[in-house]
């Protein structure tokens, strides 16, 4: 194995560590102890999950967004003897992320609530790891130029965008075309209803749309990739990761989810990324990264998998991949205003208040209604988000 290239241990905070990106995370961090120390975790609530991973991390601080189930965490280790200091409320995420002795932050929280600490991280000039997608919908200029001003070293962990990463020059280009590319090719799995009608997606139900063919992830993520939602946010995320306008960003539905994403170059020569469809590939390699370390992955069997098969994907039964390209192309406040729709709009579908047809209804109906702004700060995205969220509950009185 090759020598550490990092001269010390790298201090890790995980935001989001209860959830599937955070568990994979330890996972990975675990098999590799001279390299890592678990500095921070923080989670929203859930005190057996971060009871539990303390006591095998044995973390400095322990943060918990609601008050309440800090007291309880900060209670359940006193008894343990645990050394680990509990901290509750977002301001505590913020400082974590941004803390002196941390040298790379897993930005692993879902959703909207991810942003302010991968953004604090951001203007820390800290290693980040981003696995919150939402974040660069929401704020991709304000991240970028957060990243840029202060020296950062931004990783997607995204499997897609971790995978064009890995084919793509590394010496950073100002546009895809200085870098010799002609487009990206991001790789779609379709999803448990790849195949369905329309008619059948109408009456799915939230059992069926939370059960995906190839991954395991959280819920939201995973309702996003049933109504390819996901995929729409992807083709935001890449756009400001890879500076690539919306028509250099194509879809390709590869059901196998074998090949990761791919880089088209100008001389027609196509370079993908393959592995099996396993986050902990791409969290090692944003954690080791110049480094491969081992991951736990297991070797990928081409034979057994057999093929791999592609096609195009169906915008018609698919809306929310296309409201995700309008949004893009409008730009300003308008991918802040599909993410936030979207989020309420999973919310509703998972607590079975809404059929999953009516996703893309809401989301355009908000979209449509909003007035579309540059985007100028982080306060005014909190604006725009609020805003939309409350026309978003709107839709749903009158509708659910
Ligand atoms: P998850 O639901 O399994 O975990 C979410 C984590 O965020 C939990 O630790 C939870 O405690 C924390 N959290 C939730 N709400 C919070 C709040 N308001 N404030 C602070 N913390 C909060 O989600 P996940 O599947 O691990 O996904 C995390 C992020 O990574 C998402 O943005 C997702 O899109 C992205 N991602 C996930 C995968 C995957 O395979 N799971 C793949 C690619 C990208
Ligand atoms: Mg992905």
């Amino acid at each position: 194995m090759s020598k550490p290239t990092l001269e010390t241990v790298q201090n890790v905070a995980i935001l989001g560590a209860t959830g599937t990106i955070g568990i994979q995370t330890l996972d990975v961090i675990s098999q590799h102890p001279e390299r890592f120390k678990v500095f921070a975790l923080t989670a929203n609530n859930n005190v057996k999950s971060m009871f539990s991973l303390c006591s095998e991390h044995s973390p400095r601080y322990a943060v918990m967004l609601q008050p309440q189930a800090a007291a309880e965490l900060g209670a359940q280790l006193k008894a343990a003897q645990s050394s680990t200091i509990v901290l509750h409320g977002e301001q505590a995420l913020i400082d974590v992320a941004a803390h002196a002795e941390v040298d790379t932050v897993m930005a692993a929280i879902v959703g909207a609530a991810g942003l302010h600490p991968a953004m604090a991280a951001a203007k820390a000039g800290k290693r980040i790891l981003l696995a919150n997608k939402e974040t660069l919908v929401m704020a991709g200029s304000l991240f970028m130029r957060a990243v840029e001003e202060s020296g950062a070293t931004l990783l997607p962990i995204d499997s897609e965008h971790n995978a064009i990463f890995q084919v793509m020059p590394h010496q950073r280009a100002k546009s895809l075309a200085e870098a010799g590319i002609k487009r990206v090719l991001l790789t779609a799995s379709g999803g448990p209803f790849r195949n369905a009608t329309l008619d059948d997606m109408r009456s799915v139900t939230r059992a069926q749309a939370l059960n995906h063919p190839n991954w395991v992830m959280g819920p939201k993520i995973t309702i996003d990739s049933a109504t390819m939602m996901n995929k729409g946010l992807e083709v935001i995320e890449a756009h400001w990761l890879f500076n690539a306008a919306a028509n250099q960003i194509d879809v390709v539905v590869h059901p196998q989810s074998v090949i990761h994403s791919m880089v088209e170059y100008n001389d027609g020569s196509v370079l993908a990324q393959l592995g099996n469809p396993d986050m902990r590939t791409p969290i090692a390699y944003g954690l080791g990264f110049p480094d491969r370390l081992q991951s736990g992955v297991n070797s990928l069997d081409l034979i057994k998998i057999g093929r791999l098969d592609f096609c195009a994907p169906d915008f018609s039964r698919f809306p929310c991949l296309r409201l995700a390209y309008d949004a893009l192309n409008a730009g300003g406040t308008a991918p802040a205003i599909l993410n936030a729709a979207n989020e309420i709009a999973v919310e509703a579908f998972l607590a079975e208040r809404i059929g999953f047809m009516d996703i893309p209804l809401m989301i355009e109906s908000v979209l449509t209604a909003s007035v579309i702004e540059d985007v100028v700060s982080i306060e005014q995205l909190a604006t725009v988000d609020a805003k939309a969220r409350r026309a978003a509950s709107l839709w749903l009185e009158n509708h659910a």
